[in-house]
């Protein structure tokens, strides 16, 4: 894979991003929708090649790793130009939980990690996935769980049960959040251990339908179990203990990669909608966007597109000067606040498309089932009000 010239400004790779999502990955869509992941598995496999060839490869790893070495906030227009289409991530090696995974191991994995597991998912030969959350267990508090890692020898014996474990079907590992230490204080109890696809005790329970749709591969989640399941203690990544702070750590990029990749879906359900509105007459010469309503939603619609736009890149900024914990209030803002403007577009784009809107045929219909998620991972809004509430009326109290 050809590193990318140092030399070529965000400005430029931003202009190839869009033009490659517009002119490669746009085609594979309707055969996405009509059949699935399945359908289109070996030509995505082909364009993603392609983007290799042009250098246009994981955009958010460092040179040497791989990637073409963008900060955050140069990769956050990047990621809402692929969010443009949903295969649009997937094509350019930097979908989640992946990107979050490759994140973790160049800055955490030890050598053997990185050459086992680290080097075959960036060349986009291999997938993995990240298990904490448990149906048993409030995910939200991610310090309340029961899957445990018991030392044996040289090894770890994992016992639990974990679900919504994104892209597990077909992934080559898992990355498991375990507790190792029973009696250490909260923070401390939990460690992430790497578990290969196959190991002995490792179960795929089952594909969990999400609003009708089971999904496959990259664009699916699991519940799995592990059963007496063993590895070798150099599978942790890490210190013992290290699981919680890694995992928060994970999570600060992963939110500016999602809320940039939900701008992406409401700019390509912001151009549906008014393409509709612009052609759809309700009686000859009388279009849809002659109406006031209409005009209200297409107008409001970019004034929120806009200004989560511009929130979400003046977060990234702040990230990549400041640090994650200094930018911790606002990645909370824009967590539920771009997932909720995203719900909102969508669901005006697919008002103005009357029934077309919720055929299956749609980008819409699609987006609309599985974007409410949004809402959810990654921290369920009302956990993200309550982080920015508590902040700003820290400032009041005496
Ligand atoms: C599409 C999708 C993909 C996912 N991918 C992964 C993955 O790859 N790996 C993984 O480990 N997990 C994944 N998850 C799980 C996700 O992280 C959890 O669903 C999330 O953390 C919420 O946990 P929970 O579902 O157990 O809800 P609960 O914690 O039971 O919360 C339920 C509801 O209670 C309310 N609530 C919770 N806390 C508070 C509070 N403090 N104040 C007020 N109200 C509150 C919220 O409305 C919340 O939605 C995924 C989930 C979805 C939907």
């Amino acid at each position: 894979m050809p590193a990318h010239s140092d030399t070529m400004t965000a400005a430029s790779i931003l202009g190839e991003v869009t033009d490659f999502v517009r002119q490669h990955v746009i085609t594979l869509e309707q055969e996405f929708l009509a059949h699935g992941y399945p359908g289109i598995a070996e030509s995505l496999q082909a364009l993603r090649g392609r983007a290799q060839q042009l250098g246009l490869w994981a955009p958010f790893l460092p040179i040497e790793h791989g990637g073409m070495g963008l900060a955050l906030h140069h990769f956050a227009p990047i990621s809402a130009a692929l969010g443009y289409s949903p295969l649009g991530h997937y094509a350019l090696n930097c979908q989640a939980p992946d990107a979050g995974n490759m994140e973790l191991l160049c800055a955490h994995g030890s050598e053997q990690q990185k050459e086992r597991f680290l080097l075959p998912l960036i060349r986009g030969e291999t997938r993995s996935c990240f298990a904490m959350t448990e149906p048993e267990f409030a995910g939200s508090n991610p310090l309340h769980m029961a899957t445990i890692a018991t030392r044996d020898g040289d090894d770890y014996i994992i016992n639990g049960h974990k679900w919504f474990t994104t892209g597990a079907d077909q992934s080559a590992f898992t990355i498991v959040m375990a507790i190792t230490g029973v009696d250490a204080n909260p923070y401390e109890r939990a460690s992430l251990i790497i578990v290969p696809a196959g190991t002995p005790g490792y179960e795929h329970v089952r594909l969990i339908p999400v609003m009708g749709d089971e999904g496959a591969g990259p664009f699916s989640h699991s519940e799995v179990r592990f059963n007496d399941c063993r590895v070798p203690r150099t599978n942790r990544i890490e210190a013992e203990g290290a699981g919680f702070r890694l995992a928060q750590q994970r999570l600060g990029p992963g939110r500016i990669h999602h809320c940039m990749r939900w701008i992406g879906v409401c700019e390509r359900a912001f151009d549906l909608m008014c393409r509709r509105a612009a052609t759809r007459e309700l009686s000859p010469g009388k279009t849809l966007a002659s109406r006031q309503t209409i005009q209200n939603w297409i107008a409001e619609s970019r004034a929120e597109i806009d200004a989560a736009r511009l929130l979400t890149m003046d977060t990234s900024k702040k990230l990549d000067a400041q640090g994650a914990r200094a930018a911790r209030c606002q990645i909370s803002q824009i967590k539920f606040h771009v997932a909720a403007v995203m719900q909102r577009v969508l669901d005006h784009a697919i008002q103005i498309h009357g029934a077309a809107g919720l055929c299956d045929d749609s980008l819409l219909s699609h987006w609309f089932r599985h974007e409410r998620a949004a809402r959810i991972y990654d921290g369920p809004d009302e956990v993200h009000k309550s982080v920015v509430a508590r902040e700003l009326l820290a400032h009041y109290s005496t």
